[in-house]
């Protein structure tokens, strides 16, 4: 039988990643499944990381001449080269992330489905023509590509991130440096081998259009501080936020900031129960609770409590934990042993402020250096600091309310602000909730769960989750930049305002 290590070089073999460029290097790289050592990778240094970027700046100077459908011809080859590629892409970010074999492959699907996007919007970057005041002028508004995208990503999504951005910012005229997470550089290598293969297909591309820089938050500031990068999209945790957002707003630099969630559920008493529970299940316990929209915190109804949480206990306590490449496993392994005890801390915080906790307990393996957790839910009485912190961990709070005005307000009651739903079959209930007094989260829901976007919508979330949008709606707006022409057609020169400046 193949060890791992052994299928991660055939895996990489097949998406066509050289072996010299995972067998040595000084960044050692885990599987969080069973914690071995999967491949040695190079980091960048920050001379050759500068000159990469001056690379891909001189490909935007030639990329923005190409026609934008032309340039969606390109992410249309790269959306069939994923597709013939999901297999072991999608593998491979199960090895390397953790997270269930079909959503490994589902965030492949996803990257196929915004390159689908992004080729269709390459014929649609279309500008407004505006009434003008004066006679025989005309005003417009024209698109135009901006220069080169940074994007840095987090672990927990290692391939979809770049390319809601990339192929954005690709068809938009754009060039992309892509600093991955520390955690996951072989599916970031993997996903510019497939890059390098579509660009052969499209034909002449100029050299460092796409361009990977492997390494840690030293390499992602490079970016933020590049003058040669008008925008920088940062996946990542608020922390991360706050470090980059005054750097990059100290050379007015434009940011998409998609940081940390505390994504909650209002259960109403008219809910569907049955519906509620397989909604919550997934969006609590999925991905082992790390998706910045994993549900983590639950309002339930007084009226309901008694009936739905010991449901509720019950799936938390049958849920198959284990290899997240095995049939029937619903929750994989946490990334690494600090993810393990920032989980631990939380509970202690909780428990010593009066929670009640089912599950949170280690699942001893073989494996000593992987960490697999039974996911847990903590009834809580109110939201401590605790529990308005994002712990990037399989924690769901619970809590009680008994009027909706109530419920609100606690929903609203946190710093981040990602995405949120509610359970319900009262239509003012959903309706309020949807409203400008609702919910304050980006993404709004009923009577699905906080976490599984489609691609279709904007993503990204208000206060500390860094109020960027990403992938779909008009989400392409911010890798451009808008120029308003007024034309005169006219003989003579009307001033806007009915402003006179006559010089005869
Ligand atoms: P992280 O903040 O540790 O790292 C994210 C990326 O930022 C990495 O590539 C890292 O190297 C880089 N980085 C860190 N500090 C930096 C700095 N000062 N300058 C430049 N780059 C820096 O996050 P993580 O542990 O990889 O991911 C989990 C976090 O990401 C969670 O908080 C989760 O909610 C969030 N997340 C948010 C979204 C979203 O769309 N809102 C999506 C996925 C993950």
């Amino acid at each position: 039988m193949m060890t791992i290590r052994q299928e991660v070089e055939a895996l990489l073999a097949a998406l066509g990643v050289p072996s010299s460029l995972t067998t040595s290097g000084d960044l050692t790289v885990r599987t969080p499944i069973t914690g071995e050592i999967i491949a040695q990778v190079s980091t960048i240094t920050a001379e050759a990381a500068k000159a990469a970027i001056a690379k891909a700046h001189a490909a935007y100077l030639e990329w923005r001449n190409v026609p934008a459908p032309k340039r969606g011809e390109l992410i249309r080859l790269l959306g069939e080269e994923l597709r013939a590629n999901i297999e072991p892409l999608g593998r491979l970010v199960t090895i390397e992330s953790g997270k269930l074999l079909s959503e490994g492959q589902g965030e492949v699907q996803e990257m196929i489905d915004i390159c689908t996007f992004a080729a269709g919007l390459s014929r649609q970057l279309a500008g407004l023509t505006v009434p003008s005041e004066r006679a025989k002028h005309r005003m417009m508004e024209t698109w135009h590509s901006l220069g080169v995208v940074g994007v840095i990503s987090a672990f927990n999504f290692p391939v979809a991130v770049w390319s809601w951005n990339a192929a954005l910012a690709l068809v938009c005229g754009d060039a992309v440096v892509w600093k991955p997470s520390e955690k996951t550089p072989l599916t970031a290598l993997a996903t510019q081998a497939i890059f390098e293969r579509a660009a052969k297909k499209f034909g002449a591309i100029p050299a460092g259009l796409a361009t990977l820089l492997i390494g840690d938050a030293k390499v992602g500031e490079q970016l933020v501080d590049s003058p040669l990068i008008p925008l920088v999209s940062a996946t990542g945790s608020t922390a991360m936020g706050r470090a980059v957002a005054p750097r990059l707003a100290a050379r007015f630099a434009k940011a998409i900031l998609e940081l940390g969630g505390n994504n909650a559920a209002i259960v109403a008493p008219s809910a569907d129960l049955d519906l509620t529970l397989r909604a919550i299940a997934f969006s609590a316990m999925g991905t082992a609770g790390q998706r910045c929209t994993t549900l983590r915190r639950l309002i339930v109804h007084e009226s309901i409590y008694d009936k739905f949480i010991p449901q509720l206990k019950k799936v938390y306590s049958s849920v198959v934990i284990g290899d997240p490449g095995a049939q029937g496993t619903l929750v994989g392994p946490l990334i690494d042993e600090r993810s393990y005890k920032a989980m631990q801390g939380a509970l202690e915080e909780a428990r010593s402020a009066g929670a009640t906790i089912t599950g949170g307990e280690r699942i001893e393996t073989a494996d000593v250096e992987a960490f697999y957790v039974r996911p847990a839910l903590v009834e809580v009485s109110s939201q401590t600091e605790t529990v308005k912190r994002e712990t990037f961990a399989p924690i769901l709070y619970v809590l009680k309310y008994s009027d909706f005005a109530g419920a609100l307000g606690l929903h609203n009651d946190v710093p981040q602000g990602l995405s949120s739903s509610i359970f319900t079959m009262n239509l003012r209930e959903a309706e309020l909730f949807l409203s400008v007094t609702g919910s304050d989260c980006g993404i709004a829901n009923v009577n699905i769960g906080t976490s599984g976007a489609e691609i279709g919508g904007a993503f990204g979330g208000e206060k500390e989750t860094g109020g960027g949008r990403e992938s779909g709606s008009d989400a392409w707006k911010q890798y451009m930049r808008r120029a308003t022409n007024t034309i005169n057609y006219g003989t003579d020169l009307p001033l806007a305002q009915g402003v006179s400046f006559d010089i005869a």
